[in-house]
């Protein structure tokens, strides 16, 4: 049977795994990197932790036998995107990078593009009350301004003992509703937002900025990898039934 790794971690891979769970013509195994405690999976065996670089990836993918691999980690994780590129070509496995498109760019929106978390922190007027859409590893450019006033939205909660900028923690997934993100804001007196440009259903955050006019430090995407590129879970699926010959 064509065995498929799907390397996750997103909302798209785990509804690439959930439309292929029923396919007998398949085995699908999606790969996490373990850092979130209750991931959204979607159907399909499951493997977690890194592989130990691009030449653990490429025996990897040899020892188990794969006939191709979807890269459908996130458009900000840069490093297992170029080590899935450098370990398909070694293995001589077919791979594409599932890649959402960015947030929509229309008249109305305030972007202010920056290169990273850094920039973005420094790209803040003082004292700003600031809704700030990012991971644990990122907030450390805001806590290095306490005059800022953060509310900090994160999947997962800070360790004890890690820096953390002044201000409020909401812990969850971002809703796919402006009408919530408005609210949100509002509630807050919120009047800059700092978001990574990450498309995909976050958009509702860059929609609500929208409709109250507010300013949003954008950071940019990193350069994708090299190679073929699908932007949606169909254009995924087919290209699977491609590469597998199915
Ligand atoms: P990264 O910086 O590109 O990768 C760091 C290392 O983590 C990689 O070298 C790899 O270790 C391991 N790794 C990453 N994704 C993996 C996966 N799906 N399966 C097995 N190992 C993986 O990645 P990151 O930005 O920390 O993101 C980690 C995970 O969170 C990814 O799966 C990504 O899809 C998800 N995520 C990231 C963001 C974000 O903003 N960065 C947002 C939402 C979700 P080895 O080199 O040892 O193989």
């Amino acid at each position: 049977m064509a065995k498929l790794l799907i390397l996750g971690g997103t909302a798209e891979a785990a509804e690439l795994a959930a439309r292929l769970a029923g396919d007998d013509r398949l085995e699908t195994v999606t790969s996490l990197a373990g850092l979130t405690r209750l991931p959204n999976v979607g159907g399909g065996a499951v493997r977690r932790g890194g592989f130990g670089g691009p030449d653990g990836l490429a025996a990897y993918l040899k020892d188990g036998g794969y006939g191709a691999l979807i890269d459908a980690t996130h458009p900000f994780a840069a490093q297992i995107a170029m080590h899935a590129a450098e370990a398909a070509e070694k293995a001589g496995v077919p791979r594409v990078k599932l890649l959402r498109p960015p947030f929509e760019r229309t008249a109305e929106d305030r972007f202010i593009p920056v290169p990273d978390m850094k920039a973005a922190a420094a790209a803040l007027p003082q004292g700003a009350r600031v809704f700030l859409a990012a991971g644990r590893r990122e907030i450390a450019p805001f806590a290095a301004r306490p005059d800022l006033w953060c509310l900090v939205r994160m999947i997962e909660p800070p360790a004890s003992g890690e820096v953390f900028p002044n201000g409020e923690i909401i812990l969850g997934r971002p809703p796919n509703d402006p009408a919530a993100e408005v609210a949100l804001l509002k509630q807050h007196s919120i009047g800059w937002i700092v978001s990574k440009d990450s498309g995909g259903t976050a958009g509702a955050k860059i929609i609500a900025a929208r409709r109250l006019g507010l300013p949003v430090v954008l950071v940019e995407r990193p350069m994708p990898p090299p190679g073929q590129t699908v932007a949606s879970v169909a254009e995924a699926l087919s290209w699977i039934e491609r590469s597998l010959r199915l």
